[in-house]
């Protein structure tokens, strides 16, 4: 399998969607390509789609407090989006616009093999979990996928733009978070590791 270096050097001319049209350029993923830990996210904003990297607005400051309330450090995840070029205006990434992208993450979430996928909102989540699923229904649960943990929850920026840190849905997201700490946490040992032991 090539290395996500490779793969993001070939993801940076990719014209297979129409949102080629209107990106800065492609913002393809960030973070430790060993990550236990991968983040998924609707799509690049204005921000992420001027400097290349996702979750730096905003909604990215918000993904940040959460990790350190937890004690993940940033640099320890991996952190992407459905769709890998921003929506004009910031709109919905349309059902074929996702499914030309999801050769992109199928590929990321096989070169990284996180143990734990948290899908962020309901693009991410309906991505993982199908098209029915929604966000507050499923938030906060570990489902078994493809030998992986997926834990849904609220994404950040609906938390920003609902009633924001005082809110239930910031209480829910806290406790999502928790959630994912203790997954983290009950991951089995890297064969390596265990090996060194003896
Ligand atoms: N919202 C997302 O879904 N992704 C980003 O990268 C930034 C904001």
């Amino acid at each position: 399998m090539r290395t996500l270096e490779e793969a993001a050097a070939e993801a940076a001319t990719c014209t297979r969607c129409r949102l080629a049209e209107g990106r800065t350029q492609v913002v393809y993923g960030v973070g430790d390509p060993d990550a236990d830990l991968m983040f998924i996210g609707e799509g690049p904003g204005y921000h992420e789609d001027k400097q290349g990297v996702p979750f730096v607005g905003a909604a990215g400051q918000l993904l940040n407090q959460m990790l350190s309330e937890v004690g993940v450090p940033r640099e320890d995840v991996y952190i992407s989006n459905v769709v890998l070029c921003r929506p004009p205006g910031n709109r919905d990434p349309l059902e074929d616009e996702i499914q030309a992208c999801k050769p992109w993450l199928d590929e990321r979430i096989a070169i990284i093999e996180p143990v734990v996928i948290v899908t962020l909102g309901n693009w991410a989540t309906r991505f993982v979990l199908g098209p029915r699923v929604s966000i507050s229904r499923v938030r906060g649960q570990r489902f078994p996928w493809n030998g992986r943990t997926v834990i849904p929850t609220f994404h950040p920026a609906a938390i920003l733009h609902g009633g924001g840190q005082g809110s239930p849905q910031m209480a829910a997201l806290r406790q999502d978070f928790e959630e994912i700490r203790r997954a983290l946490d009950e991951r089995p040992e890297p064969a390596e590791e265990q090996l060194g032991l003896f």
